[in-house]
């Protein structure tokens, strides 16, 4: 089988170097976004200045068709002001804790005895009905800390580079029938454990974060939707505190704490959440044809959201700024999309690439329905708009703020050859690897789910998953400008190059049941 030549416009890469490297505003991006925005959890007051920031800052670039797209049932927003937590007894000391989000406050400060107790099943709320009045709960066992003999920093090495050349055949890739049975019971359970707590007049429940040495690594509790019961103030505190007061227990030592949580709900249970769109408008021949780039807006709420993802928009932005700023005239439309709610299972970009370009039948079964979209298998036939066949590519950017080493191709054979031409301009700046490899859990499954080639760039991981992924150390400190600059180059080339090669991206085979 013979390849064309993939051409690669040296002239106009040589131009987005220039301009991403010497000219770079990616971190007053990130800066404005993250420190006077701030975190930016779906569908809260944050995220909504975001929208209009990020709309205003499009505007002002040049760009065209601004706008934001709505979003249904996503729920309410929640932010929090304050949250603090004593210990009384045995002694006295502040602790270290943050509340879930969607969880309500406190009406000021409130004191309670801690307690032990696991309620993971209904029968452990038969066993604790009764005895459980104006106690702190800890629901989670004292955790032994191991030390991490492994850097908490990393980049890929010749070595790890290599080795994602290699590819595992992977195991059945669906959601399982105990994944989805799991996920049924939890759905089922959650309200009547809310329930019960704010019956029984429990006063508060602490978790254990997840991770070591003052990370507090925290999410979601409550409820997102009106109507269904939020519980009680619900957080998570840092491990090495939890197991302070576990240990006081395990002696038998009574422990009373005082906490106090301002937090709120915001907006109202039908009012929806948006995506920020805008477009760089193609004008050769292929003009009615789309090239798409995003990021996902939404965050966590304890940090920034500076990595996760204030760091993959920051970059997707400073790529449309740079072409923009280069002076480049892109046969096809190129796209770009601050998604909203991907924490919450990649609601925003499923519902763009349903609205505009494809999706399956909702199941009739409520059971079903009420499985997010992102957990379903594909059943049936896809139902495609005519869009479908005018949108080549995807390109999303989604592992915190570590510089690109190479893109995942997910299994998209013919695309491999393209990408490795396309990244020749950039190996001098670490960018090499085309992995056959499939990464998930971002908002590029939303698209390959549908078969429109949806890719994910390899990114070196730093200190990911040691201190930031959804902890409250997800700040700019975290963040490394370098890397983001090498990065707003990179994406900017490919959707480039994707706007201008003769043919849109091959697609892989689509499996439909
Ligand atoms: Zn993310």
């Amino acid at each position: 089988m013979v390849h064309a030549q993939e051409s690669v416009d040296l002239d106009m890469t040589g131009r987005i170097r220039q301009e991403a490297f010497q000219r770079s505003q990616v971190m007053a991006t990130l800066g404005h976004l993250t420190e006077v925005i701030g975190p930016r959890l779906t569908n809260s007051p944050a995220m909504a200045q975001a929208n209009a920031w990020t709309r205003a800052k499009f505007t002002e670039w040049g760009l065209t068709h601004v706008h934001d797209e709505a979003v249904d049932d996503i729920g309410r927003g929640w932010e929090f002001s304050d949250a603090g937590v004593e210990m009384l007894s045995p002694r006295i000391m502040p602790l270290h804790a943050l509340p879930k989000a969607w969880t309500p406050g406190t009406t000021g400060p409130v004191e309670g005895e801690a307690a032990f107790a696991k309620l993971q099943n209904k029968a452990d709320l038969e066993k604790w009905k009764g005895k459980l009045k104006g106690k702190v709960l800890f629901t989670d066992e004292l955790r032994i800390y191991k030390v991490n003999e492994k850097s908490d920093f990393n980049r890929h090495d010749h070595e790890s580079l290599e080795d994602l050349l290699s590819y595992p055949l992977p195991t059945d890739r669906r959601t399982g029938p105990d994944q989805l049975a799991q996920y049924r019971e939890r759905l089922e359970f959650t309200p009547l454990l809310n329930k019960f707590l704010v019956d029984e007049g429990v006063v508060a429940t602490m978790s254990i974060s997840s991770w070591d040495n003052g990370i507090v690594r925290v999410m979601g509790g409550g409820s997102r939707k009106a109507g269904e019961p939020v519980g009680v103030p619900a957080m998570v505190m840092m491990a090495e505190h939890y197991n302070t007061v576990m240990r006081a227990l395990e002696r038998k030592q009574a422990v009373r704490l005082r906490l106090n949580i301002e937090s709120r709900f915001t907006g109202n249970a039908d009012e929806p959440g948006y995506n920020t769109i805008a477009e760089l408008p193609g004008s050769g021949p292929q003009r009615d044809e789309v090239v798409m780039l995003g990021a996902h807006m939404d965050s966590w709420h304890t940090g920034s959201g500076a990595n996760d993802n204030g760091a993959g928009v920051a970059v997707m932005m400073e790529a449309m700024r740079i072409l923009k700023a280069v002076g480049a005239r892109p046969n096809r439309t190129i796209r770009v999309a601050l998604w909203t709610g991907e924490e919450q299972g990649l609601i925003g970009s499923q519902a763009y690439v349903s609205r505009h370009f494809a999706s399956y039948a909702e199941p009739v079964d409520p059971a079903e329905k009420a499985i997010p979209v992102s957990l379903r298998t594909n059943k049936g036939k896809l139902r495609r708009t005519p869009a479908y066949d005018k949108v080549s590519a995807y390109f999303n950017l989604d592992n915190g703020s570590g510089k690109i080493r190479g893109i995942y191709a997910q299994e998209n054979l013919a695309a491999a050859p393209i990408f490795e031409a396309w990244l020749k301009p950039w190996n001098d700046v670490g960018a090499t690897v085309v992995t056959q490899r499939n990464t998930g859990s971002t908002d590029h499954i939303s698209f390959d789910r549908a078969g429109i080639p949806g890719f994910q760039f390899v990114q070196d991981q730093l200190d990911y998953f040691s201190h930031v992924h959804h902890t409250h150390l997800d700040v700019q400190d975290h963040v490394v400008a370098d890397d983001l600059k090498q990065a707003s180059a990179i994406v900017a080339s490919f959707v480039y190059n994707t706007a201008m090669r003769p043919g849109k991206l091959p697609r892989k085979m689509l499996v439909e049941d």
